[in-house]
């Protein structure tokens, strides 16, 4: 009894105990849960910031390739240009060179003055210059040299523009490339953050598998043990002395005063009254009746009433007394297993033992004896 109570503690100490684990479990699993969560938004938001950059850059690339357009139109147009540089300064040098044909012609027929100033002159410009005063020279000829001339100063002037915008597109393009440059390593390491998060992410959820895991193995186990512990507690609460089976579903048969108490019994070995001696110091006035039946046959309470003794007691074993009132009461002999103990009240056909050969016995059986006002009493007359 006391053993079984400690058993009983004992079971409930170890189910208390996995019902904390599995608290321990539950609150451990929200906190990885919580991890798991929190990582899944960084990854996102990590994932997010790179497309946006991704976008960034591809609007850079875009934009590189309309500079790069440009600067290969402006490339164009300054080569168009010197071509045209060109062109004009033979056209001024065409124009001189005819012009210096027609003042030596002049000279050859008599008029030095203009071959003096030719050769003095370092310049068309000092040429023209020195040639103004003289009237000689056609106005022909010096309204087409300063045509060309400014010509030639325009188109130089329309180069260094279009070198001026090339040289801008340029240092444009560099930028543009800087910005690029910079946009692919804030890519890598946005790409290396997301590889670091999903990482994180894939150990925590492969955590948050394990402890549900654990967590549903520590349940299994606090059922069991729970099982485990109403099952002993329901034994402790039947009752016996040390036995430790447990009693079984209260059975009721007959239409007498008392439910039999030993239905499952094989035959009966003995009945009330006179009989031959079966052993040395048993009784030839046979006091009760014999239920032969195998060890372990549920024996029950053949009427309600309480339990004055269930304890070991020499030639009758291990024996249950159950007082009926009106000067009534029953005797259980040689019980393998008593589930009740003294004081309890039991029911009518209540599971108060099993069969066995316990004291004074040949074979498993039950002796059922009914005492009335003290004298044993044939249970025939009850049954
Ligand atoms: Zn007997």
């Amino acid at each position: 009894m006391l053993l079984r109570r400690r058993i009983t503690s004992l079971l409930l100490v170890l189910a208390l105990g996995a019902g904390m684990a599995v608290q321990a479990h539950a609150s451990e699993i929200d906190e990885t849960q919580k991890q798991a969560e929190e990582l899944e938004k960084k990854k996102k938001d990590a994932e997010n910031e790179k497309n946006s950059l991704e976008k960034q850059l591809n609007e850079i690339v875009a934009e590189m390739d309309r500079t790069k357009e440009k600067i290969d139109t402006k490339e164009a147009e300054i080569s168009e240009k010197e071509d045209e540089l060109i062109q004009a300064k033979v056209d001024e040098n065409d124009q001189y060179e005819s012009m210096k044909k027609r003042i030596k012609y002049m000279y050859e027929n008599g008029n030095s003055q203009f071959i003096e100033i030719l050769c003095e002159s370092k310049s068309i410009g000092e040429f023209l210059n020195n040639a103004e005063y003289i009237s000689t020279i056609s106005e022909y000829d010096r309204n087409m040299l300063v045509q060309f001339q400014e010509i030639v100063k325009q188109v130089q002037e329309q180069e260094a523009t279009l070198k001026k915008e090339y040289e801008e597109l340029e240092v444009m393009q560099n930028e543009l490339i800087a910005k690029q440059d910079n946009l692919n390593e804030l890519m890598e390491s946005k790409q290396e953050e997301i590889e670091q998060i999903s990482d994180d992410l894939g150990a925590t959820q492969e955590k948050l598998q394990k402890l549900k895991e654990a967590a549903e193995a520590a349940k299994r186990k606090q059922e069991e043990m729970a099982r485990a512990a109403a099952a002993a507690a329901a034994a402790a609460k039947a009752g016996s002395g040390g036995s430790s089976a447990s009693a079984g579903a209260p059975v009721v048969s007959g239409n007498g005063t008392f439910t039999h108490p030993c239905p499952g019994m094989t035959y009966i070995s003995s009945e009330f009254g006179w009989r031959a001696q079966p052993l040395p110091g048993a009784s030839s006035n046979h006091k009760g009746m014999d239920f032969a039946a195998p060890t372990g046959t549920p024996i029950y309470a053949a009427a309600a009433g309480t339990v004055t003794s269930a304890s070991y007691s020499g030639n009758a074993g291990n024996l249950i007394v159950i007082n009926h009132g009106n000067g009534l009461q029953t005797y259980y002999m040689h019980c393998h297993a008593m589930y009740v103990s003294a004081g309890q009240t039991v029911s009518k056909g209540q599971n108060i033992g099993a069969v066995g050969t316990t004291g004074n016995s040949t074979g498993p059986h039950l002796h059922f004896q009914v005492m009335l006002n003290g004298t044993p009493t044939n249970p025939r007359n009850y049954l």
